[in-house]
């Protein structure tokens, strides 16, 4: 027995919705498959709880300037557990809203775990349905390493079902998830050490930025261990877990270790071999510029294809492929150059376009770069300053835009709209022509000298 329909999407996160329900608004026949909770990575386990996060951990922060500000605050605590109830309750009401979202744009869904059959069929707990059109967007996992004792650690997903904060954490990794994590830890009260395979956090980062959060960080408290790895961990008698590592000299003693070592591809269970699709050693599967795996009729979007690994870039794939496959936009693919992004450590980093490195390795001397340095007005009263770094990197003797830099208070709500102004072509000139808008940070982009 079996159900037909125009496209069948596996996966229902962030790029398996996007796609599926844009379709189905052109008129095609949808069914999407889901084996866990509606919204995926990014609303169960990502951005979504996160953000929420490093909110809590921002409030804190900004208490520190209160009393400069000639507020008082005599006494105030934070509890874990409560916040987590109102995250967790948030989280479950936007399952909800995919559900409902889906519902209306008349896409079927059904929960269970889907596996190829062939290239136009896929089957779940027994029952096989086809389609012409299949998009894989089963995004991926943490990764936990292959060491003794890893198993007592856990995971980015493990970060969100923690009950209590622990007093003593480890993390390891240097990905914007590792310092993400690391930062919130250490708002809301744990004492945090980072250990680090290599020598610098953000490795691919603009040298200034990951240079600048490292220094905030350690001024913030946080321990950073670089080129360490872990060779075993183990339980004490009181509870807490010791940790080797793999020069035996440094043995840690924490309450909690968190893996933030990479994400793995879901494709291993999904028998991609059935329908022929190729997939790379590392797991992800690898797409043209339009989506299409190797299969004709068989696409990847979002993170399994291992480019950009973001939620909207994943929504976008999957909206221009909709676009493609069902509304005869022969030429609907996405860009992926210049795509911005955040880093939600403390201060926050935004980044778009090439890195000084990048654009000097390419481009040599052509590369000017325009840099300032200061402290954002906020800090008027406060004892400790934390500086705003701003770089902007341009490009030939019309000096266009190719990159844009910046850690500091606010710069996450900055970076969306210079996005926009460097997608069409900004060059320096341009900012220059701008009239600030006084007294905010932002200004200084457009007063740079
Ligand atoms: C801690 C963390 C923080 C993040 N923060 C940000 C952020 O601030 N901003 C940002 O843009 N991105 C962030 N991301 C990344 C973002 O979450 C991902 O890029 C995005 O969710 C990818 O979407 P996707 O559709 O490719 O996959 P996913 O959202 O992972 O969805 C895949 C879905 O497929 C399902 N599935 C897997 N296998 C099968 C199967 N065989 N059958 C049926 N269903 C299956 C899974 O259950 C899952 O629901 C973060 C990620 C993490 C882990």
């Amino acid at each position: 027995m079996h159900s037909e329909y125009n496209y069948i999407v596996i996966g229902g996160g962030s790029g398996g919705v996007a796609t599926a329900r844009r379709a189905s608004e052109y008129g095609a026949r949808v069914l999407l498959i889901e084996s866990s909770r509606l919204g995926g990575t990014c609303v169960n386990v990502g951005c979504v709880p996160k953000k929420i996060m490093w909110t809590a951990s921002d409030i804190i922060h900004n208490l520190e300037h209160a009393e400069g500000y000639g507020l008082t605050i005599d006494a105030w605590r934070f509890d874990w557990g409560r916040l987590k109830q109102a995250r967790d309750a948030y989280v479950k009401n936007l399952n909800s809203v995919y559900a409902r979202l889906l519902d209306n744009s008349a896409v079927d869904v059904i929960h269970g775990f889907a596996r190829f059959v062939d290239a136009k069929c896929v089957e779940v707990d027994g029952k096989e349905y086809r389609a012409d059109h299949i998009t894989v967007s089963t995004g991926g996992y943490p990764t936990i390493p292959d060491i003794p004792g890893a198993e007592l650690g856990i995971s980015s997903d493990g970060f969100f079902e923690l009950e209590t904060r622990p007093e003593r954490v480890a993390i390891v990794g240097s990905g914007y998830i590792a310092v993400e994590i690391a930062c919130m830890f250490n708002a809301l009260g744990s004492e945090v050490t980072m250990l680090l395979r290599k020598e610098h956090l953000l490795r691919p980062f603009d040298a200034s930025m990951r240079e600048s959060l490292t220094a905030h960080m350690l001024e913030q408290g946080i321990n950073i261990i670089p080129n360490t790895q872990i060779s075993s961990v183990r339980k004490l008698n009181d509870g807490c877990l010791e940790l080797v590592c793999s020069n035996h000299e440094t043995i840690l003693h924490v309450d909690a270790l968190l893996w933030a070592i990479g994400r793995s591809s879901a494709t291993e269970k999904l028998k991609l071999e059935a329908a022929g699709v190729e997939v790379k050693p590392n797991g992800t599967v690898p797409v043209d510029a339009f989506q299409n795996t190797n299969v004709s009729g068989i696409y990847a979007i979002g993170d399994i294809t291992g480019k950009a690994q973001l939620t909207p870039v994943a929504v976008a794939a999957g909206r221009k492929l909709a676009a493609r496959l069902f509304d005869k936009q022969s030429d609907s693919k996405l860009d992926y150059s210049d795509i911005p992004t955040v880093v939600f450590s403390h201060p926050p980093i935004a980044t778009i376009g090439m890195t000084e490195d990048e654009a000097r390795e390419i481009h040599g001397d052509a590369v000017k770069v325009y840099q300032t340095r200061f402290t954002p007005m906020y800090y008027a009263f406060a004892t400790e300053k934390p500086k705003t770094t701003m770089k902007l990197i341009c490009l030939g003797r019309e000096e266009k835009v190719i990159g844009l830099h910046m850690i500091g208070m606010h710069v996450d709500e900055m970076l969306q709209g210079f996005a926009v102004a460097i997608r069409m072509g900004a060059t320096k000139q341009d900012f220059d022509r701008t009239v600030a808008i006084h007294p905010t940070s932002s200004e200084e982009l457009v007063t740079l000298r």
